[in-house]
């Protein structure tokens, strides 16, 4: 059963009009191990601080062990059973091992002479909570670091405590040595106590937690297990920037009957009873994880694996997909994740690979299209998409990713498609590719194109969609608005669908 142990609600700390802590709350189980990440200056510092009553919050309120606090001194922290290692682990370097670890608890029991024997005693019953076989004779600032590590954990252990912070615990260690650290602190999860870990090293906080912290600019941006969290995601919500979607401007879907309008499509194995509708102007996201059918879905769209049964009606009438020329013939294109492999010949000109159809491109090269005419085509898609490129007549390699991607879209927006189905369009471009695709994707909305935007990239579908469906099994399991759904909610729904 989960038992809390301490809980932090709606803190905020503000450092001579620097906002350090903006509204943080979240809580630590009983024997939880608790990975907190952030970048520098993300106020994880500031938060071990208020927990150990350091720092006293502007805002807020802390609860441990159920006992409501405004704020926290340093002696009621440790009375609550809080203990914080430190960088430097706050030991005296000329000490014995024995008196490092003894010494606190003997002079906490206020004897106005140092009875060593008990030093000694309770020394050594420290470092067999912590199962080591380090001397409590040595000098403790000749030991290595992660001896010196483990004896303070010993002394917190001493303290009787219940919740031990390490700030990044691990900086001077060796790989050897983690691996002894992780040990220990799986043992004190064993004895109940719980550890906020605290790094900003993604890897070790993703093997060692049960559940991570994201902190960023003095905002909590990510609560989540563990295990639902791969290092790309954290290292996203790390280091990027919250999209501020007030200032994009969306598309507004029109209100008229349907563009496109599907009816119980089923493909066995990939999916079945898919049902939806895409308004003229609407940008659609479909998401899910590797496996769920989206891709299937959008290629059975545009006829590449045509579906079983099923209804596909656009503006109104119902067509029949059943290879892809059905679909190119009713306006419906398709931008493959795949750009390399799918979607251009790489060797040959910009410019050809700019003409719509392959046929196009057999009749360009037979001379039924006029050298001039293709040029002056292309010229204006390569300016419409800013590809940067001296010359439409290089050959497509030369081009950096984001910008084969771009060609990739303007030979299908040349076919001036009714539909135009999106598979992770800016997989693999570097990011100002990325938001220039995202406005040409609304823009090309706003004229009147529907778009189904496939993709498992949590910002760009809300930057993008005017609604997200989450595929999950080869069924649409939810259906998301927008302008109701943040960042944060939109993952934390696409990792449940993995169970
Ligand atoms: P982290 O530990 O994640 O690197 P900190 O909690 O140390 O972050 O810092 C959060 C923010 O608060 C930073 O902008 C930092 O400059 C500021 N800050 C932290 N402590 C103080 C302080 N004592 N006085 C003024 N500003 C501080
Ligand atoms: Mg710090």
């Amino acid at each position: 059963m989960r038992e809390e142990l301490i809980r932090v609600e709606h803190v905020s700390k503000y450092f001579a009009g620097v906002k350090a802590l903006d509204d943080v709350s979240f809580s630590i189980n009983r024997g939880e191990i608790r990975g907190l990440v952030g970048e520098n200056g993300s106020g994880k510092s500031t938060m071990i601080k208020i927990i150990a009553g350091v720092y006293e919050p502007d805002r807020g309120d802390i609860y441990i062990n159920g006992k409501h606090y405004k704020r926290l001194t340093p002696i009621a922290s440790i009375q609550e059973g809080i203990q914080v290692i430190y960088q430097d682990f706050s030991l005296f370097p000329n000490l014995t091992v024995a008196e490092n670890i003894g010494i606190n608890r003997v002079i906490s029991k206020g004897g106005r002479v140092v009875n060593w024997k008990e030093v000694y005693e309770s020394a050594k019953e420290g470092l067999s909570r912590v199962g080591t076989d380090i001397s409590l004779d040595a000098i403790t600032g000749k030991l290595p670091a992660a001896d010196r590590q483990i004896i303070a954990i010993a002394r917190a252990l001493l303290e009787d405590a219940r919740l031990i912070i390490m700030d990044e615990p691990t900086t001077a260690l060796t790989q050897r040595e983690i691996q002894y650290l992780f040990k220990t602190i799986k043992d004190l999860k064993k004895q109940g106590i719980s550890i906020l870990f605290v790094s900003h090293k993604l890897n070790e906080v993703k093997e060692i937690s049960d559940s991570v912290l994201i902190f960023r600019d003095g905002k909590k941006v990510l609560d989540q297990e563990a295990e639902e969290l791969d290092i790309k995601t954290m290292e996203y919500y790390m280091t990027g920037r919250r999209i501020d979607t007030s200032s994009i401007a969306y598309s507004e879907p029109e209100e008229a009957p349907p563009l496109l309008k599907v009816k119980n499509l089923n493909l066995n194995p990939y999916f079945s009873g898919i049902s939806f509708e895409l308004k003229p102007k609407e940008v659609l996201g479909i998401t899910g994880l590797l496996g769920s059918g989206r891709t299937e879905l959008a290629l059975s769209l545009f006829g590449e694996l045509p579906a079983e049964s099923g209804e596909i009606w656009l503006e109104g009438k119902e067509i029949f997909i059943r290879r892809n020329q059905d679909a190119i013939k009713e306006g419906i294109a398709y931008v493959p994740e795949d750009r390399i492999n799918e979607g251009l010949f790489l060797e040959q000109p910009i410019s050809d690979n700019l003409i719509v159809t392959i046929a196009d491109y057999l009749a360009s090269k037979l001379g039924i299209i006029s050298n001039q005419a293709k040029l002056k085509t292309a010229e204006e898609w390569v300016d419409r998409l800013e590809i940067k490129t001296p010359s439409v007549e290089n050959p497509v390699s030369s081009l950096s990713g984001g910008n084969q991607q771009r060609v990739v879209l303007a030979k299908w927006l040349a076919s001036n498609p009714k539909l135009l189905i999106l598979n992770g369009p800016t997989v693999g471009v570097d990011v100002g590719s990325k938001t220039a695709i995202h406005e040409l994707i609304r823009d090309l909305a706003k004229q009147g194109m529907g778009i189904i935007l496939i993709s498992d990239d949590i910002p760009e579908l809300i930057q993008t969609c005017n609604r997200i469906l989450l595929m999950r099994n080869g069924k649409i399991a939810e259906e998301f608005q927008r302008e109701k759904v943040n960042e944060e909610e939109l993952h934390r729904h696409l990792v449940a669908a993995k169970s």
